[in-house]
């Protein structure tokens, strides 16, 4: 239930999925908010309810905000106070309260009154937040404190706090994949304490993320050797240069080569924008219910919020998540940020997830429908789907790596199958729903040819294969089974019109085959 300011109208309010923050409620008793653009609807119970749908409509107002004071000293009293309750909580690991402290703290310190007689307390306030910032993964602003606190100053105690500053600011551009900003962080720090074993350590790992990057030389075997449940996320640069975004005709954008690439090469790598594990507590789906087109689905909402949350943790990379919405057409200069904070549209970041999410795969242990693993690659997600497509892709924790399955010329644009059943009105369906379109790739085009009559005797046959290897093992197969397979294999290459299926797949046929190449006697 909130109440507005003077007490005297109450009302439930609802923000659906959203109702943390670093693991906190958003709505603790008696905290003040501004709501912005609320409206009135049902609950489930039918209760009449205040709604917001976007979390960033939600601006929590500091109680004891900034005064205004004519005093330096009792200035520097009030935020000296606040100072201390944000160390008193970091202590406790109470973050956002931590938070919350130091903003208050720095919002006394930084009037003109204090910020001259007393500059170093906003630089130690800054210094502290920049670090509970980067505990909150808030890292946009761990960088801004981090260079709010430095002194400039060449005596041996401040150059060690700068070096603290520049620490955190690096770790902040590390954790956000910015290589070349975090190296010069940590160049700072290294000049001001050369000494120090985390900026030289902290270089050697930028050296080998840039390396990465450049070559596409992975050590694969240690990446995997190294992931559990705890380090799900590996440490890696992500490899695109061999590819380009531009425009796919008929298909929005796609992914093309740069370069001519040879079966088995690794075509792109990319760590995930986010992901979202079975095992994590927040990770779940949801049967959602689209009013735009009438549609029930099912959706990563475990995944939605963990974008949403990192939006508005980190306001720098929503545009860059933003691009994906391919269909959106501009009003004017989009805005991902104001003075209150970072602004974020959860619808459209779930027509985005619904869109371009993968799954990673159950790599830490069991999961369901309930609890898929799911997460999103913004380079990956520019692929085009096409039942012909010449890669493969595979995991490694929450890093893609699309592989070429045939030669691919520079210039060629990248496909791979978002949905590969054999039955054609499956997949045809699947690909409606989920992503709006009806594939025409050649082999789509000669399926539709054939006509439902052939396409439902070869999947006849397909069962009648499947069945088959089911109960016969390859291993020592009499005489009488290598000619049942044969016949069902002839059946089934009877369905395809040679003209119409010249050099295309007929992949109906692969499990029947691979069969018969293992049973056949040497
Ligand atoms: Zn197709």
């Amino acid at each position: 239930m909130v109440q507005n300011e003077d007490g005297t109208d109450a009302e439930r309010l609802e923000i659906l999925l959203h109702k943390s923050r670093y693991s906190e409620d958003v709505l603790e008793s008696t905290k003040l908010f501004i709501i912005k653009e609320p409206y009135f609807t049902l609950t489930e119970q039918g209760e009449p309810t205040l709604r917001i749908d976007h979390p960033s409509d939600l601006v929590i107002c500091h109680e004891e905000g900034p005064k205004s004071f004519e005093d330096a000293a009792a200035a520097e009293k009030a935020a000296t106070r606040f100072k201390t309750q944000g160390n008193n909580a970091l202590k406790k690991q109470d973050l956002p309260l931590a938070h919350e402290k130091y903003t208050a703290g720095l919002a006394i310190a930084k009037q003109d009154i204090l910020a001259e007689s007393n500059p170093d307390l906003a630089r130690d306030i800054s210094r502290n937040r920049a670090y509970v910032n980067l505990l909150l993964g808030r890292l946009d602003e761990v960088k801004t404190d981090a260079r709010a606190s430095l002194t400039g100053r060449e005596d041996q105690k401040s150059k060690e706090l700068d070096s603290k500053a520049y620490y955190r600011a690096g770790s902040a551009a590390y954790a956000q994949s910015h290589w070349e900003e975090a190296k010069g962080f940590f160049l700072e720090q290294q000049k001001l304490t050369p000494d120090d074993k985390d900026a030289k350590l902290s270089l050697k790992r930028i050296e080998a993320r840039l390396r990465e990057e450049e070559t596409g030389g992975y050590d694969l075997m240690k990446i995997r050797t190294n992931l559990s449940k705890a380090r799900s996320r590996v440490d890696a640069g992500n490899f695109t240069k061999n590819t380009l975004i531009k425009d796919s005709p008929g298909k929005g954008r796609g992914l093309y080569a740069t370069r001519d690439l040879a079966t088995g090469d690794i075509v792109m790598c990319e760590k995930a924008f986010c992901v979202v594990w079975g095992h994590e507590e927040d990770t779940l789906t949801a049967m959602t219910y689209d009013t735009r087109d009438d549609r029930i689905r099912v959706a990563p909402v475990g995944l939605a919020k963990a974008l949403v949350q990192k939006c508005l943790n980190q306001p720098s990379q929503t545009e860059k998540l933003m691009d994906l919405f391919g269909d959106y057409q501009g009003e004017g200069p989009q805005i991902f940020s104001n003075e209150d904070g970072a602004i974020v549209d959860v619808f459209r970041v779930h027509d985005i997830m619904s869109r371009n999410g993968f799954g990673p795969g159950s790599q830490f242990g069991e999961e369901s429908a309930r609890n898929a693993s799911t997460g999103l690659w913004r380079h990956a997600a520019y692929i085009n789907h096409s039942c012909l497509s010449n890669t493969t892709k595979e995991f490694a924790g929450d890093m893609i790596i699309i592989r070429a399955t045939q030669p691919i010329k520079a210039g060629e644009e990248i496909f791979h199958p978002y949905d590969a059943s054999l039955d054609y009105e499956t997949r045809q369906g699947f690909l409606d729903r989920t992503w709006g379109f009806r594939c025409q790739c050649k082999l789509c085009d000669a399926e539709k040819e054939d006509g439902k009559e052939v396409r439902d005797k070869r999947m006849e046959l397909v069962g009648e294969a499947d069945a088959f290897i089911d109960k016969t093992p390859w291993a020592g197969a009499k005489r009488l089974q290598l000619r049942k397979a044969q016949g069902i294999l002839r059946e089934m290459d009877k369905t395809y019109d040679e003209g119409r299926w010249e050099g295309l797949p007929r992949r109906h046929t692969e499990g029947i085959r691979a069969w018969l190449v293992r049973a056949s006697p040497r």
